[in-house]
This record gives C-alpha cells, sequence and structure tokens, in this order.
C-alpha cells in the first residue's frame, strides 16, 4: 500500500518524497532556489489531503479502500471529474482541508499557492488556508478583535494614514517635524513592532536618550489613536495577533485546535514577530513545517532575521523529533545559469555553503549585452521579445527584472511603442503613480486653463485649505461667467461664493497663471523645476522621509521622458509633450490579450519562475545599489537578491548595463556591475550595441559634465544627421510589420519624429505602435 500511495508522487526525489511524507512534528527544508521547496509544499498538503490519514494513522482512523484509491489516482491523471466522489473520500480523511495553513509571503506567491493547489486538488482543496501573514492574521483579528478592545469593523491603516496620524500627533505635542520627520518616526515604530516592543518597553529601552524618548512617546500616542479610531496599521496585524494569543489561552488554544498543520514558506525572510507567531500557533501539536534558503534571505531591512531558519532546529527540537531535509538538486535552471549563481553567492562570508546542480544540461549561455544608453537597452529587450515571439514564444513567458521601481519607465515606453503588452507586479504602472498623475495633471491645466477635472485633483494637492465646496462654488461660476477657473480664482475676492476662501485660491490662481507665462519661455524640464518649487510639492514630499524621496525620484524620471521628448521632436512644445505623454497613459486599450511580458523589481520576483530573465540595468550604484556600497554586509545583501532574481530564470538569462544612463533626469556612467565581473567566464557570452545605431553617442565623452539643456543641443545635433524618413499611413493602407505581420491601418497621427498608427493586424487583433519604432511598410 505504501508503494501505491507513493506512486503518486513519483516525480519526487527520494528527498522531496520524504519530505511530503513527513507530517507529523517539525521539520524544516533547507535548499538552495529551484530545488522543489516550494513543490514540495504543495504535494505535501495534497498528500495530507489524500491520503494523509492513510499513510500516517492508519491504525486510528481507517484507510481508504482499494476503490477509493483507483479514483484519487484517476482524479488526479485527470481521467474523472465526479467532485462528489471526491468530496465522499475526504470526508472521511482526518486531515481537513481547513486544518491547513499554509503562509507565505507575497500576496502573489499566496496566489499562486492556491492556484497550484486548486489545480492538483481540486474542490477537495476548498478550506485550505494558504495566505500571507498579514492576511492570515486580519482573518483572525475580525473574529477575536473584540478582546484586545476593537469592533471587528476594524480600518487597516496604509502608510499615508499612519503618516497623517503621527503628524497630527507631532502637532498636539508640539514637535517638530523637522527634527522628527514622521517617515522616520514611523519606521522607528515598524521596526519596534517587528521586535514586539510595546512603547513602554520602547520607552525603558531609550535610557534616557532623548531622541528615542521622543519617538517613544509619539509611539505610544500613536497607538493610542489608532485604537480610539478602531483601527490597526499592516505590522499591527501581526503584533495584535500575537498578543491576543499571549493574553487569552482558550483563544490560542481554539487557533492551535484549528490550524493543526502549519507551513511556512521563505522561512529565511520572517521576523521575530512573524516568529513568535508561528511558534505559538504550532506549540501544541509541533506540526510545522518550514522551508527557506538562507541564500535568499532579502528582507533584513525589514527586520527578518536569518536566525529563525539557522536556529530551526534548537528552538523546535523540545519534545519532537526534529527533521532537516536538504535538496541539492535543482529543476529549474539550465547548468550555465546555477553555474552563474552558485558562483556570485560564493562570494559571500556568512552562509551554509550548498551547491546547485541539474540533470537538464548547460543549456544556453548567460548573455551579458553592453547597451549604449538607457533607451537602447530596452529596445534590446523589446527586440529580443519579439523575436521570441515570432519563434512561437509567449509575452509571459519573458520577466523583466529591475532593482528599482523607476527603471521601468524607459521600458514601459519602448514596450507601448513596440506594441508589446506588459504588465507591472507588485507595483503601479509608471503614469499610474500619484505624483506623476498629479505633475501631469498641473502640466495639463498649466496648458489648458479650462481642463477642470485636472484642476480638481491639484487644486488642493499639497494642502492648502481648499475644501470641496469652495471647489464646487468655484466651478460652478466658471459655468456661469464662461471664464477659466484660474482666472476666477485670481479676483476670488470680488466674487461673493468665493469670498470667504479667497485668501486660499488667489494665491493659487497667481501661482498657476505665472508658471503658464513661464512655460512659454522655459524648457519643459525647467518648467518642472519651477513647478514643483512653487506649488509646494517638493517640499511636500520631502517632508515624507523615505517614501516622499521615491516619489521624488519617480518625479525626476518623468523629467527623462520630458528631456527624451524634446530631444526627438521638432518643435518641443508642452502640449506636445501632453500629446506624447496621452499615449502612454493609455496604454490599457492597447493589448487587452491576457497574454504580456511581466516587469517587477528583483524583490518582488522571489519564489517565480520565467523561461526567460532579463536583469536590467547591471550597473555598479544601480545594482548593487550606491548606498549598498557603502558596508560589506549590505553588499552581501545585495548579492543574495541577484541570486534570487538570477535563479528566476529557467531556460535563458539576459544581464544588461548601458553605458550611459539616464535615471532621475540625469544621465551618469556607471561602471559594469561587479556581479557580473563575478560570473564564471565559460557560462555567459557578451554581446554588444553595435555603436553605429547610435551615431549620436559618438565622441560623447562626459555627458555628466553638461547641464541637460547642453546635453538635449548636443543630442540633438547629432541627431540631424540621423534623420528618419517618415513614410505616411492613411486608414485603409495595407502594411506589413516583421513581427505581427499584415494588417490595415484604422488611424494615423504624427506624433514627435514619428507616427502612431492604429493597424488592426489580420491576425494579432490591433494595435497602436510608433511606425518608426518597428519598422512598418506599406505593401
Ligand atoms: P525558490 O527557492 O525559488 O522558491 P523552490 O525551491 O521553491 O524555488 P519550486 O518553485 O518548488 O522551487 O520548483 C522549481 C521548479 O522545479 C518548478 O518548475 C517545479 O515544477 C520543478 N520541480 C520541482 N521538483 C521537481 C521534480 N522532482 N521533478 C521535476 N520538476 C520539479
Ligand atoms: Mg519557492
Amino acid at each position: 500500500k505504501r508503494k501505491a500511495l507513493e506512486k503518486y508522487f513519483s516525480r519526487m526525489n527520494d528527498q522531496q518524497r520524504k519530505a511530503v511524507f513527513k507530517i507529523k512534528g517539525p521539520l524544516l527544508i533547507l535548499a538552495g532556489a529551484g530545488s522543489g521547496k516550494t513543490t514540495v509544499l504543495v504535494n505535501r498538503i495534497a498528500n495530507m489531503i489524500y491520503f494523509g490519514n492513510a499513510y500516517n494513522t492508519e491504525q486510528t482512523y481507517g484507510t481508504p479502500s482499494e476503490q477509493d484509491i483507483q479514483f484519487l489516482k484517476d482524479y488526479i491523471d485527470g481521467k474523472t471529474n465526479d467532485a462528489s466522489t471526491l468530496a465522499d473520500i475526504v470526508a472521511y480523511d482526518c486531515i481537513k482541508p481547513w486544518s491547513i495553513l499554509a503562509i507565505t509571503f507575497t500576496n502573489k506567491a499566496a496566489g499562486e499557492l492556491k492556484e497550484r493547489l486548486a489545480g492538483m486538488l481540486g474542490e477537495a482543496g476548498q478550506g485550505i488556508t494558504a495566505a500571507t501573514f498579514h492576511s492570515a492574521c486580519a482573518r483572525i483579528l475580525r473574529r477575536e478583535c473584540d478582546k484586545l478592545g476593537f469592533s471587528s469593523s476594524f480600518t487597516i491603516y496604509d502608510s499615508d494614514d499612519s503618516q497623517r496620524t503621527v503628524k497630527s500627533i507631532l502637532r498636539e505635542l508640539g514637535i517638530s517635524e523637522k527634527m522628527f520627520p514622521p517617515r522616520t518616526i514611523l519606521s522607528e515604530i515598524s521596526h519596534a513592532k517587528d521586535l514586539l516592543q510595546e512603547p513602554d518597553e520602547y520607552i525603558a529601552s531609550a535610557a534616557g536618550d532623548y531622541r528615542n524618548l521622543t519617538i517613544g512617546k509619539v509611539y505610544k500616542h500613536y497607538q493610542k489613536k489608532l485604537k480610539a479610531a478602531n483601527a490597526m496599521d499592516f505590522d499591527d496585524m501581526i503584533c495584535h495577533t500575537v498578543k491576543l494569543f499571549e493574553q487569552f489561552p482558550d483563544v490560542l488554544d481554539h487557533y492551535q485546535n484549528l490550524y493543526k498543520y502549519i507551513m511556512v514558506d521563505e522561512y529565511q525572510d520572517t521576523n521575530k514577530a512573524q516568529f513568535r507567531l508561528v511558534s505559538l500557533l504550532s506549540q501544541k501539536y509541533n506540526n510545522l513545517c518550514v522551508v527557506g534558503d538562507d541564500d535568499q534571505s532579502i528582507y533584513k531591512f525589514r527586520g527578518a532575521t536569518i536566525e529563525n531558519i539557522l536556529n530551526f532546529e534548537e528552538q523546535f527540537d523540545c519534545n519532537a523529533d526534529t527533521d532537516v531535509i536538504k535538496l541539492e538538486q535543482n529543476y529549474r535552471s539550465t547548468q550555465n545559469i546555477l553555474n552563474c549563481a552558485n558562483q556570485l553567492i560564493s562570494n559571500n562570508q556568512g552562509r551554509k555553503g550548498k551547491n546547485l546542480w541539474t540533470a537538464s544540461g548547460d543549456g544556453e549561455k548567460v548573455t551579458v549585452y553592453k547597451a549604449s544608453s538607457e533607451r537602447s537597452e530596452a529596445k534590446f529587450v523589446a527586440d529580443t521579445i519579439l523575436e521570441d515571439i515570432n519563434k512561437g514564444r509567449k509575452y509571459n513567458d519573458h520577466a523583466i527584472l529591475y532593482r528599482m521601481n523607476a527603471q521601468s519607465n524607459a521600458l514601459e515606453q519602448t514596450f507601448i511603442q513596440s506594441g508589446i503588452p506588459y504588465k507591472i507586479i507588485g507595483g503601479l504602472k509608471f503614469y499610474d503613480r500619484k505624483e506623476i498623475k498629479d505633475i501631469l495633471a498641473y502640466l495639463s491645466v498649466i496648458n489648458n486653463h479650462f481642463d477642470f477635472l485636472r484642476l480638481r485633483r491639484i487644486i488642493n494637492e499639497p494642502k492648502r485649505g481648499i475644501g470641496e465646496a469652495t471647489v464646487n462654488a468655484l466651478e460652478q461660476i466658471t459655468s456661469d461667467l464662461g471664464d477659466s477657473p484660474i482666472h476666477i480664482m485670481q479676483e476670488a475676492d470680488m466674487l461673493a461664493p468665493l469670498v470667504k476662501r479667497s485668501k486660499q485660491l488667489m494665491p493659487v490662481g497667481d501661482m498657476l497663471s505665472e508658471l503658464t507665462e513661464l512655460s512659454d519661455t522655459l524648457p519643459l524640464a525647467e518648467l518642472l523645476d519651477k513647478l514643483l518649487d512653487m506649488t509646494g510639492y517638493k517640499r511636500h514630499l520631502e517632508m515624507q522621509g523615505d517614501e516622499g524621496l521615491t516619489r521624488l525620484e519617480n518625479i525626476n524620471e518623468l523629467k527623462s521622458t520630458m528631456s527624451s521628448y524634446e530631444e526627438n521632436a521638432d518643435e518641443p512644445s508642452l502640449s506636445g509633450f501632453l500629446e506624447e505623454i496621452s499615449l502612454y497613459t493609455d496604454v490599457d486599450n492597447l493589448d487587452s490579450d491576457a497574454d504580456y511580458v511581466v516587469l517587477m523589481t528583483m524583490h518582488s520576483a522571489k519564489g517565480l519562475e520565467f523561461p526567460i530573465v532579463f536583469m536590467v540595468g547591471m550597473e555598479d550604484n544601480i545594482f548593487p545599489s550606491s548606498r549598498s556600497l557603502e558596508s560589506e554586509a549590505d553588499t552581501e545583501e545585495e548579492r543574495r537578491l541577484a541570486y534570487v532574481a538570477v535563479t528566476r530564470a529557467k531556460e535563458k538569462l539576459y544581464l544588461t548595463h548601458a553605458e550611459e544612463r539616464m535615471l532621475y533626469g540625469r544621465t551618469d556612467r556607471n561602471r559594469i556591475s561587479r556581479f557580473i565581473k563575478e560570473l564564471p567566464a565559460d557560462c555567459i557570452e557578451k554581446q554588444a550595441e553595435e555603436t553605429k545605431a547610435s551615431p549620436y553617442l559618438n565622441g560623447y565623452e562626459k555627458p555628466h559634465s553638461m547641464s541637460l539643456q547642453q546635453q538635449l543641443a548636443q543630442r540633438k545635433a547629432d541627431k540631424s544627421n540621423f534623420s528618419v524618413n517618415t513614410e505616411t499611413f492613411a486608414p485603409g493602407d495595407r502594411v506589413l510589420h516583421k513581427i505581427f505581420g499584415e494588417g490595415t491601418v484604422l488611424s494615423s497621427k504624427p506624433m514627435a519624429n514619428d507616427t502612431l498608427v492604429e493597424i488592426a493586424f489580420d491576425n494579432r487583433g490591433t494595435k497602436k505602435i510608433m511606425a518608426n519604432y518597428t519598422k512598418i511598410k506599406k505593401i
């Protein structure tokens, strides 16, 4: 019988199978990337639900009949779909789906886990809790939070809410925001929560230090305020659940009895609070299985402690037989990719050494591509993807990984121009970000004084004490008088319905009208700088600490877009720029296929895999990031991140770097990433962009020593020797596209130096494409 059961898991290697069948007691699976850790979790759950009873607790509960086993076999093989029979069998299985709690790290990973479980178990899997730490805790708290003095309708505060709360506390306590930026305080509070430190403990440990005492005081008020508002922040989810379990043994007992089997994926990234939570829940039955990889620990900055994994054996062997299973065979990647990963991570000091190997062969070499600029890097990625599509690949075989969100901008633009559908995972598309929308709204209002919709968006952003009622009144008068709202704001003191708020409105009207004048003379990038200053938007972001700085970086990245627009357009203008941008913001209509290229940060790629992976921006100061180069420990964490990224690739890996990169609105020349230098030479092949392709870069020595305007002028001058022949397209023209084949032109619109053509392709649906960009020919 044992053999018959194990057959279902015959794909598993010996070590994996051992893990699949070890259901009772603590279990640590410690293994490298792609060795099947998550696969084991899924199979282990399947085993528990189908056979856990039969195999593990035969004596106590009885076993399924041969007939049932045959049915299960057919069900797994897809020969039958009769879920009702399945339900009968599950009904007398001892491990109920709802007694299983599987925790992973990101929403995306939890989603995939659920999908894989549904694929393997169908309806039988319903009721398994597969969740992130936060969502698992939120679920418990909704039911139990009255014991902690909350009502079950509590609100979950996002970081914006938290920040506003801290600000109001600072105001009440008379503490200066300059000395104690809310964002800094919040990250201190968050850190304290990772360590399960209550405000009083925090204050006690401050040992009289003024700064820490002050933060402790704010922390204490913050918790009080949240409670009064019946609200919890993200970290509270976990801390409050721990508190609940510690203070109410009967509640803990209830959940211990409910979740008898607990599994945690990506255990290397748990922090102290999460560790405590898992320990409490599993204390009674000890059925805790954690899987992880010390080489993939990438959240130290959020309090993750690798000790959790390294000390697992000591922590859990108290009264049960702990097992540690190591997996060495990698099933994901080719040997060339693995050699790169192995060699790279061997440069780290503090690690339990291990080497990944695969039986699947060397595969293609890893391609290192040198581009001249961030745009040609993006173009290389886009062209490679289109060639793959031509060979029968799908878009979603491809993933683009970068270190920082702002890097997505150049890629997004190129994808849009090439008609490549894409999706950003774990983040917003560049033009969907709040700060980008705000700034574009400002520019739109300056460009068109009658754009009331956009005015509404920014009139009180940053806060200027202009409320909804005032804006409504303004809109009414605007439409009654047929005058521009900006002009009306400037005259607010003479208009009865606005007089009360004229102090707030008039400066905004004056400012917008002044900016309008400036927009006639200033280059776009300088206009943007002025706008950021005059509106107070920049100051507003600077007060928000790290998050504000990230937003500011995104806005600077918008400057890169402006510069390349000015460089390309014949007669650059604000309205021309906004028109071009409207193409990018319209991107969702571009392609409704579910098949798309995915873009994400390396952090959010953890646990995922793709046939073809591009790691872009492989330059020192980008990756490894400039900040991480300051300390060896941080560089090591960055190297683990590189290891994570490299091991996402199944078949083909590209590492790209640019000689010169415009990011955040400034141009830099960075050295090739030290991580590329650490790769074994015989596993990589080097390619470089033919310099012919961008003649304007020749003789271009030190771009960063020039001002942005000088650079633009130079690039533009160089470019005029390299003008493009623009073919004209009219609706009804038949055209041929290298990749998408033949189609009929629906519309065409000149834009910058190119033409935006909408084409109904015979076999690929309707797409909007830049004509010169991908070389469309009339036939
Ligand atoms: P990571 O550390 O990146 O999270 P992992 O250890 O969780 O990786 P999985 O995602 O479970 O690895 O597996 C990697 C790939 O290997 C998956 O495509 C999976 O289907 C495949 N795989 C796992 N085990 C086997 C096996 N025994 N035989 C064939 N393929 C396997
Ligand atoms: Mg995994």
